[in-house]
Protein backbone atom coordinates (compact mmCIF):
# COMPACT_ATOMS: atom_id res chain seq x y z
CA UNK A 1 0.00 0.00 0.00
CA UNK A 2 1.35 3.54 -0.92
CA UNK A 3 2.28 5.63 2.46
CA UNK A 4 -0.98 8.29 2.47
CA UNK A 5 -0.02 11.53 0.73
CA UNK A 6 1.33 14.22 2.71
CA UNK A 7 -1.04 16.83 2.64
CA UNK A 8 -4.71 15.69 1.53
CA UNK A 9 -8.01 17.46 2.62
CA UNK A 10 -10.13 14.65 2.32
CA UNK A 11 -7.74 13.45 5.01
CA UNK A 12 -7.35 16.09 7.15
CA UNK A 13 -11.19 16.25 7.24
CA UNK A 14 -11.60 12.57 7.86
CA UNK A 15 -9.27 12.64 11.01
CA UNK A 16 -10.93 15.93 11.63
CA UNK A 17 -14.18 13.99 11.83
CA UNK A 18 -12.50 11.02 13.82
CA UNK A 19 -11.31 13.11 16.33
CA UNK A 20 -14.63 15.12 16.95
CA UNK A 21 -16.72 11.61 17.48
CA UNK A 22 -13.93 10.62 19.86
CA UNK A 23 -14.03 13.61 22.00
CA UNK A 24 -18.06 13.28 22.31
CA UNK A 25 -17.90 9.43 22.80
CA UNK A 26 -17.59 7.62 26.06
CA UNK A 27 -14.72 6.42 27.42
CA UNK A 28 -15.69 3.03 26.60
CA UNK A 29 -15.90 4.09 22.66
CA UNK A 30 -11.89 6.26 22.93
CA UNK A 31 -10.92 2.47 24.72
CA UNK A 32 -12.20 0.07 21.68
CA UNK A 33 -10.84 2.46 18.81
CA UNK A 34 -7.84 2.59 20.36
CA UNK A 35 -7.50 -1.43 20.76
CA UNK A 36 -8.31 -1.87 17.29
CA UNK A 37 -5.08 0.84 16.03
CA UNK A 38 -3.34 -1.39 18.18
CA UNK A 39 -3.91 -4.69 16.92
CA UNK A 40 -3.47 -3.02 13.59
CA UNK A 41 -0.18 -1.28 14.13
CA UNK A 42 1.53 -4.36 15.80
CA UNK A 43 0.58 -6.28 12.74
CA UNK A 44 1.75 -3.44 10.12
CA UNK A 45 5.20 -3.02 12.43
CA UNK A 46 6.00 -6.79 12.04
CA UNK A 47 5.06 -6.87 8.59
CA UNK A 48 6.83 -3.91 7.30
CA UNK A 49 9.34 -2.81 9.79
CA UNK A 50 12.66 -5.32 10.27
CA UNK A 51 13.35 -4.41 13.50
CA UNK A 52 10.52 -4.76 15.02
CA UNK A 53 9.20 -8.10 13.07
CA UNK A 54 12.75 -9.40 14.91
CA UNK A 55 12.12 -7.83 18.59
CA UNK A 56 8.76 -9.63 18.44
CA UNK A 57 9.50 -12.76 17.59
CA UNK A 58 8.09 -15.69 18.97
CA UNK A 59 5.37 -13.64 20.02
CA UNK A 60 2.17 -13.52 18.38
CA UNK A 61 2.34 -9.27 18.26
CA UNK A 62 -1.18 -9.07 16.63
CA UNK A 63 -2.63 -10.91 19.84
CA UNK A 64 -0.52 -9.85 22.10
CA UNK A 65 -1.36 -7.41 25.23
CA UNK A 66 0.41 -3.97 24.95
CA UNK A 67 2.53 -4.50 28.29
CA UNK A 68 3.74 -7.74 27.25
CA UNK A 69 6.11 -6.41 23.98
CA UNK A 70 9.70 -5.36 25.13
CA UNK A 71 9.95 -1.48 25.45
CA UNK A 72 12.41 0.23 23.01
CA UNK A 73 14.40 3.07 23.65
CA UNK A 74 15.24 5.88 21.64
CA UNK A 75 18.92 4.89 21.44
CA UNK A 76 17.80 1.45 19.68
CA UNK A 77 15.43 3.39 17.29
CA UNK A 78 18.19 5.62 16.14
CA UNK A 79 20.50 2.70 16.20
CA UNK A 80 18.36 0.25 14.08
CA UNK A 81 16.92 3.55 11.87
CA UNK A 82 16.95 2.31 8.75
CA UNK A 83 15.62 -1.37 9.99
CA UNK A 84 12.88 0.51 12.01
CA UNK A 85 11.19 2.41 9.38
CA UNK A 86 8.64 0.91 6.96
CA UNK A 87 9.56 2.83 3.86
CA UNK A 88 12.26 1.03 2.25
CA UNK A 89 12.84 4.27 -0.10
CA UNK A 90 13.54 6.14 3.70
CA UNK A 91 17.49 5.69 4.83
CA UNK A 92 19.34 7.50 7.57
CA UNK A 93 22.24 8.46 5.31
CA UNK A 94 19.24 9.81 3.17
CA UNK A 95 17.61 11.06 5.82
CA UNK A 96 21.03 13.01 7.50
CA UNK A 97 21.50 14.46 4.34
CA UNK A 98 18.43 16.10 4.18
CA UNK A 99 18.32 17.26 7.78
CA UNK A 100 22.09 19.28 7.04
CA UNK A 101 20.34 21.75 5.30
CA UNK A 102 18.34 24.22 7.12
CA UNK A 103 16.68 25.54 4.07
CA UNK A 104 14.67 22.86 4.06
CA UNK A 105 12.96 23.06 7.58
CA UNK A 106 9.57 22.87 6.91
CA UNK A 107 9.75 20.82 4.02
CA UNK A 108 8.85 17.36 3.23
CA UNK A 109 11.40 14.57 3.32
CA UNK A 110 11.10 12.29 0.08
CA UNK A 111 8.65 14.44 -0.62
CA UNK A 112 5.90 12.97 1.86
CA UNK A 113 7.32 12.86 4.92
CA UNK A 114 7.51 15.59 8.26
CA UNK A 115 11.30 15.37 9.17
CA UNK A 116 11.87 16.63 13.02
CA UNK A 117 14.80 16.36 15.36
CA UNK A 118 15.18 16.78 18.92
CA UNK A 119 17.83 15.78 22.08
CA UNK A 120 15.56 14.18 24.11
CA UNK A 121 15.76 14.02 28.02
CA UNK A 122 19.18 11.85 27.59
CA UNK A 123 20.75 14.33 25.66
CA UNK A 124 21.10 12.00 22.93
CA UNK A 125 20.24 13.43 18.95
CA UNK A 126 17.48 11.83 17.43
CA UNK A 127 15.41 11.94 14.29
CA UNK A 128 11.97 11.34 13.85
CA UNK A 129 9.93 11.14 10.67
CA UNK A 130 5.92 11.59 10.41
CA UNK A 131 3.88 10.43 7.92
CA UNK A 132 0.45 12.35 5.87
CA UNK A 133 -1.92 10.64 8.16
CA UNK A 134 -0.40 11.52 11.20
CA UNK A 135 0.37 14.92 10.65
CA UNK A 136 -3.44 14.91 9.88
CA UNK A 137 -4.61 13.78 13.12
CA UNK A 138 -2.07 15.76 15.36
CA UNK A 139 -3.36 18.85 12.97
CA UNK A 140 -6.75 18.14 14.50
CA UNK A 141 -6.16 17.14 17.66
CA UNK A 142 -4.37 20.46 17.87
CA UNK A 143 -7.69 22.46 16.37
CA UNK A 144 -10.57 20.49 17.83
CA UNK A 145 -9.07 19.57 21.41
CA UNK A 146 -6.81 22.15 22.51
CA UNK A 147 -7.61 25.09 20.47
CA UNK A 148 -11.37 24.13 21.52
CA UNK A 149 -11.78 26.85 23.85
CA UNK A 150 -9.90 29.49 21.50
CA UNK A 151 -10.65 29.30 18.36
CA UNK A 152 -9.16 30.90 15.41
CA UNK A 153 -9.75 34.75 14.11
CA UNK A 154 -8.95 36.62 11.83
CA UNK A 155 -6.54 38.91 12.20
CA UNK A 156 -4.62 36.41 14.39
CA UNK A 157 -1.02 36.86 15.06
CA UNK A 158 0.88 34.11 16.40
CA UNK A 159 4.30 34.16 18.03
CA UNK A 160 6.43 31.08 18.55
CA UNK A 161 9.49 31.85 20.43
CA UNK A 162 11.50 29.11 20.60
CA UNK A 163 14.79 27.06 18.74
CA UNK A 164 15.42 27.83 15.88
CA UNK A 165 18.07 27.02 12.70
CA UNK A 166 17.47 23.12 13.04
CA UNK A 167 14.51 20.98 11.92
CA UNK A 168 12.89 21.52 15.38
CA UNK A 169 9.52 20.20 16.02
CA UNK A 170 7.74 23.66 16.63
CA UNK A 171 9.58 25.39 13.99
CA UNK A 172 9.31 22.64 11.27
CA UNK A 173 5.56 22.73 12.23
CA UNK A 174 4.89 26.43 11.18
CA UNK A 175 7.03 26.12 8.29
CA UNK A 176 5.02 23.67 7.31
CA UNK A 177 1.92 25.29 7.68
CA UNK A 178 3.26 28.70 5.61
CA UNK A 179 4.22 26.08 3.19
CA UNK A 180 0.59 24.33 2.50
CA UNK A 181 -1.38 27.37 3.69
CA UNK A 182 0.53 30.76 2.28
CA UNK A 183 -2.84 32.79 2.89
CA UNK A 184 -1.95 32.13 6.61
CA UNK A 185 1.73 32.65 6.48
CA UNK A 186 2.13 37.06 7.86
CA UNK A 187 -0.02 35.54 10.98
CA UNK A 188 2.84 33.37 12.00
CA UNK A 189 6.76 34.12 13.10
CA UNK A 190 9.23 32.46 14.92
CA UNK A 191 11.56 34.36 17.21
CA UNK A 192 14.77 32.55 18.40
CA UNK A 193 15.42 32.04 22.03
CA UNK A 194 19.22 32.94 21.27
CA UNK A 195 18.39 36.43 21.28
CA UNK A 196 19.01 39.01 23.37
CA UNK A 197 16.06 39.90 25.99
CA UNK A 198 16.34 43.33 24.76
CA UNK A 199 15.87 42.64 21.35
CA UNK A 200 13.38 39.69 21.73
CA UNK A 201 11.33 42.45 23.35
CA UNK A 202 11.79 45.06 21.01
CA UNK A 203 10.58 42.80 17.99
CA UNK A 204 7.58 40.86 19.96
CA UNK A 205 6.55 44.73 20.49
CA UNK A 206 6.78 45.43 16.76
CA UNK A 207 4.97 42.23 16.07
CA UNK A 208 2.23 42.78 18.89
CA UNK A 209 0.88 38.77 18.82
CA UNK A 210 -2.56 37.55 19.50
CA UNK A 211 -1.22 34.47 20.66
CA UNK A 212 2.26 33.57 22.43
CA UNK A 213 3.68 30.02 22.53
CA UNK A 214 6.67 28.97 24.23
CA UNK A 215 8.66 27.49 26.82
CA UNK A 216 8.10 27.48 30.60
CA UNK A 217 11.40 29.44 31.39
CA UNK A 218 11.04 31.59 28.44
CA UNK A 219 7.09 32.36 29.73
CA UNK A 220 8.10 33.91 32.98
CA UNK A 221 11.39 35.88 31.81
CA UNK A 222 8.52 37.17 28.97
CA UNK A 223 6.53 37.75 32.00
CA UNK A 224 9.09 39.44 33.65
CA UNK A 225 9.81 41.57 31.01
CA UNK A 226 5.90 42.74 30.63
CA UNK A 227 5.71 43.46 34.51
CA UNK A 228 8.29 46.07 34.55
CA UNK A 229 6.56 47.77 31.29
CA UNK A 230 9.92 47.11 28.50
CA UNK A 231 7.54 44.60 26.96
CA UNK A 232 3.89 45.97 26.05
CA UNK A 233 2.24 43.19 24.07
CA UNK A 234 -1.84 42.06 25.07
CA UNK A 235 -2.07 38.19 24.00
CA UNK A 236 -5.61 36.90 24.48
CA UNK A 237 -3.77 33.46 25.53
CA UNK A 238 -0.52 32.06 26.14
CA UNK A 239 0.67 28.34 25.10
CA UNK A 240 3.30 27.02 27.10
CA UNK A 241 4.98 23.90 26.47
CA UNK A 242 8.27 21.62 26.55
CA UNK A 243 9.23 22.38 30.08
CA UNK A 244 6.73 21.86 33.37
CA UNK A 245 5.03 24.81 34.23
CA UNK A 246 4.73 25.45 37.76
CA UNK A 247 1.54 26.74 39.55
CA UNK A 248 3.27 29.58 40.78
CA UNK A 249 5.07 30.45 37.65
CA UNK A 250 1.69 30.22 36.02
CA UNK A 251 -0.41 32.19 38.28
CA UNK A 252 2.87 34.76 37.79
CA UNK A 253 2.56 34.68 33.69
CA UNK A 254 -1.30 35.30 33.96
CA UNK A 255 -1.27 37.64 36.02
CA UNK A 256 1.37 39.78 33.95
CA UNK A 257 -0.08 39.74 30.73
CA UNK A 258 -3.61 39.48 32.33
CA UNK A 259 -4.59 36.43 30.11
CA UNK A 260 -4.89 32.78 30.27
CA UNK A 261 -1.95 30.50 30.16
CA UNK A 262 -2.78 26.88 28.95
CA UNK A 263 -0.04 24.37 29.07
CA UNK A 264 0.62 21.06 26.39
CA UNK A 265 2.52 18.51 26.79
CA UNK A 266 3.97 16.72 23.72
CA UNK A 267 7.60 15.55 21.96
CA UNK A 268 8.87 15.20 19.07
CA UNK A 269 7.30 11.17 18.93
CA UNK A 270 3.99 13.26 19.39
CA UNK A 271 3.53 16.36 18.88
CA UNK A 272 -0.19 16.74 21.23
CA UNK A 273 0.21 13.84 23.81
CA UNK A 274 -2.32 16.15 26.38
CA UNK A 275 -3.50 19.60 26.20
CA UNK A 276 -5.02 21.55 29.38
CA UNK A 277 -8.83 21.48 29.97
CA UNK A 278 -9.91 24.45 31.56
CA UNK A 279 -10.01 23.17 34.73
CA UNK A 280 -6.20 22.71 34.62
CA UNK A 281 -5.88 19.07 33.97
CA UNK A 282 -3.92 17.41 31.33
CA UNK A 283 -5.86 15.36 29.10
CA UNK A 284 -4.24 13.00 27.52
CA UNK A 285 -5.21 12.38 23.60
CA UNK A 286 -5.30 8.23 24.67
CA UNK A 287 -7.89 7.52 21.11
CA UNK A 288 -4.55 8.32 19.21
CA UNK A 289 -1.80 7.59 21.68
CA UNK A 290 -0.94 5.01 24.29
CA UNK A 291 1.09 6.55 27.57
CA UNK A 292 1.85 4.00 29.50
CA UNK A 293 3.45 5.09 33.51
CA UNK A 294 5.81 2.42 34.77
CA UNK A 295 8.65 1.53 37.37
CA UNK A 296 12.50 1.45 36.59
CA UNK A 297 11.66 -2.83 35.44
CA UNK A 298 8.49 -1.50 33.10
CA UNK A 299 5.96 -2.28 35.22
CA UNK A 300 3.17 -0.13 35.33
CA UNK A 301 2.60 1.93 38.52
CA UNK A 302 -1.59 2.59 39.61
CA UNK A 303 -3.03 6.11 39.25
CA UNK A 304 -1.49 8.78 41.71
CA UNK A 305 1.90 7.47 41.82
CA UNK A 306 4.68 9.10 39.88
CA UNK A 307 6.62 6.95 37.30
CA UNK A 308 10.21 6.22 36.68
CA UNK A 309 9.35 6.91 33.30
CA UNK A 310 6.52 6.59 30.18
CA UNK A 311 6.28 4.46 27.31
CA UNK A 312 4.56 5.80 24.61
CA UNK A 313 2.89 4.40 21.62
CA UNK A 314 2.03 6.58 18.39
CA UNK A 315 -1.06 4.59 16.84
CA UNK A 316 -1.37 7.46 13.85
CA UNK A 317 1.92 6.96 12.72
CA UNK A 318 3.58 4.21 10.61
CA UNK A 319 6.20 5.62 8.53
CA UNK A 320 8.65 5.04 12.01
CA UNK A 321 6.80 2.90 14.30
CA UNK A 322 6.85 4.05 18.04
CA UNK A 323 5.69 0.84 20.33
CA UNK A 324 6.25 1.06 23.74
CA UNK A 325 9.19 3.73 23.29
CA UNK A 326 10.74 5.48 26.66
CA UNK A 327 10.10 9.00 26.79
CA UNK A 328 11.86 9.55 29.95
CA UNK A 329 9.31 11.82 31.38
CA UNK A 330 7.51 10.81 34.52
CA UNK A 331 4.31 11.12 34.75
CA UNK A 332 1.26 10.18 37.63
CA UNK A 333 -2.25 9.41 36.04
CA UNK A 334 -5.08 11.38 38.13
CA UNK A 335 -7.02 8.64 40.51
CA UNK A 336 -10.26 10.29 40.13
CA UNK A 337 -11.84 11.62 36.38
CA UNK A 338 -11.60 15.45 36.13
CA UNK A 339 -13.93 17.85 37.00
CA UNK A 340 -14.72 19.49 33.56
CA UNK A 341 -16.25 16.17 32.14
CA UNK A 342 -13.59 14.89 29.30
CA UNK A 343 -13.65 11.28 29.41
CA UNK A 344 -10.13 11.44 28.23
CA UNK A 345 -7.43 10.62 31.22
CA UNK A 346 -6.20 13.45 32.65
CA UNK A 347 -2.52 13.20 34.02
CA UNK A 348 0.32 15.18 36.28
CA UNK A 349 3.58 15.70 34.29
CA UNK A 350 6.84 15.89 36.68
CA UNK A 351 10.42 16.47 35.80
CA UNK A 352 11.72 18.16 32.49
CA UNK A 353 13.83 20.43 34.78
CA UNK A 354 16.47 22.27 33.35
CA UNK A 355 16.67 25.38 35.43
CA UNK A 356 17.52 29.02 33.75
CA UNK A 357 21.09 30.85 34.91
CA UNK A 358 21.66 34.28 36.71
CA UNK A 359 24.60 35.75 35.42
CA UNK A 360 25.88 39.54 36.62
CA UNK A 361 27.11 41.34 34.50
CA UNK A 362 30.69 43.67 34.72
CA UNK A 363 28.39 46.59 36.16
CA UNK A 364 26.11 44.23 37.89
CA UNK A 365 23.08 43.60 36.02
CA UNK A 366 21.31 40.62 36.57
CA UNK A 367 21.09 38.59 32.89
CA UNK A 368 18.80 35.22 33.26
CA UNK A 369 19.94 32.69 30.37
CA UNK A 370 17.12 30.24 29.62
CA UNK A 371 18.14 26.47 29.74
CA UNK A 372 16.96 26.01 26.53
CA UNK A 373 19.17 28.59 24.76
CA UNK A 374 22.00 27.59 26.62
CA UNK A 375 21.49 23.52 25.23
CA UNK A 376 20.90 25.24 21.63
CA UNK A 377 23.91 27.11 22.01
CA UNK A 378 25.98 23.23 22.89
CA UNK A 379 23.82 21.08 20.31
CA UNK A 380 24.21 23.31 17.34
CA UNK A 381 27.05 25.32 17.34
CA UNK A 382 29.60 23.14 19.14
CA UNK A 383 27.62 19.25 17.88
CA UNK A 384 27.88 18.29 21.65
CA UNK A 385 25.03 16.63 23.16
CA UNK A 386 25.79 14.87 26.47
CA UNK A 387 26.94 17.95 29.01
CA UNK A 388 26.29 19.42 32.30
CA UNK A 389 26.80 23.43 33.00
CA UNK A 390 26.11 24.83 36.36
CA UNK A 391 27.45 28.37 37.68
CA UNK A 392 30.72 28.35 40.34
CA UNK A 393 29.98 31.37 42.03
CA UNK A 394 28.29 35.07 39.94
CA UNK A 395 31.34 34.98 37.42
CA UNK A 396 32.20 31.76 36.21
CA UNK A 397 30.31 28.88 34.76
CA UNK A 398 31.90 25.37 34.39
CA UNK A 399 30.96 23.14 31.97
CA UNK A 400 31.47 18.95 32.12
CA UNK A 401 31.89 16.83 28.65
CA UNK A 402 31.51 13.66 28.32
CA UNK A 403 34.27 11.80 28.85
CA UNK A 404 33.95 10.24 25.26
CA UNK A 405 33.47 13.38 23.36
CA UNK A 406 34.94 14.63 20.55
CA UNK A 407 38.68 15.46 20.99
CA UNK A 408 37.85 18.90 19.71
CA UNK A 409 34.35 19.20 21.59
CA UNK A 410 35.72 21.28 24.78
CA UNK A 411 37.27 24.32 21.89
CA UNK A 412 34.26 24.15 19.66
CA UNK A 413 31.93 24.43 23.28
CA UNK A 414 34.04 27.12 24.69
CA UNK A 415 33.93 29.25 21.47
CA UNK A 416 30.34 28.63 20.88
CA UNK A 417 29.72 29.32 24.46
CA UNK A 418 31.70 32.17 24.95
CA UNK A 419 30.29 33.79 21.73
CA UNK A 420 26.79 33.37 23.07
CA UNK A 421 27.59 34.81 26.60
CA UNK A 422 28.72 38.19 25.21
CA UNK A 423 25.91 38.92 22.86
CA UNK A 424 23.92 38.35 25.95
CA UNK A 425 25.95 41.68 27.73
CA UNK A 426 28.33 38.64 29.61
CA UNK A 427 31.99 38.62 28.52
CA UNK A 428 33.18 39.06 31.66
CA UNK A 429 32.19 35.44 32.63
CA UNK A 430 35.17 33.21 33.32
CA UNK A 431 34.23 29.83 31.66
CA UNK A 432 35.74 26.29 32.85
CA UNK A 433 35.22 23.40 30.46
CA UNK A 434 36.62 19.95 31.41
CA UNK A 435 36.13 16.37 30.36
CA UNK A 436 34.78 14.12 33.12
CA UNK A 437 31.84 11.18 33.73
CA UNK A 438 28.88 12.90 33.63
CA UNK A 439 26.48 13.16 36.90
CA UNK A 440 22.80 11.32 35.96
CA UNK A 441 19.94 11.43 38.89
CA UNK A 442 20.79 8.77 40.93
CA UNK A 443 17.36 7.47 40.61
CA UNK A 444 15.56 8.63 37.48
CA UNK A 445 18.92 8.02 35.63
CA UNK A 446 18.25 11.07 33.55
CA UNK A 447 21.04 14.16 32.51
CA UNK A 448 20.27 17.56 34.35
CA UNK A 449 22.17 19.52 31.73
CA UNK A 450 21.54 23.11 32.99
CA UNK A 451 21.73 23.23 36.86
CA UNK A 452 21.80 26.52 39.33
ZN1 LIG B 1 -10.41 18.39 32.60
Amino acid sequence: MPPPAYFDYSQSLAAAWDVWSSTVAGRDTVERVARQRLGALQAFACAQSPFYRRLYRGLDAGECALASLPPVTRTELMAHFDEVVTDRDVTRIGLDAFLEDRAAIGTPFLGRYAAWVSSGTTGEPSAWLHDGHALAVYDALQLLRFRSTSVPRVGERFALVGATGNHFAGVASIERLRHLQPWLAGGLRVFSILEPISVLTRTLNDYRPTLLATYATACCELADEQACGRLRIAPREIWSGGECLSDKDCSHIESAFGCRVRNEYGASEFPSIAWQCAHGSLHANTDWVLLEAVDENSRAVPPGTASHTVLLTNLANRVQPLLRCDLGDSITWFEQPCSCGSRLPALRLEGRSDEALVLRTANGQAVKLLPLALTTVLEEQAGVYRFQLRPNGSGRLVLDLDLGCHTDAPRRCRRALLRYLRSQGLANIRLTVRRRALQPHPSSGKLQRVSR
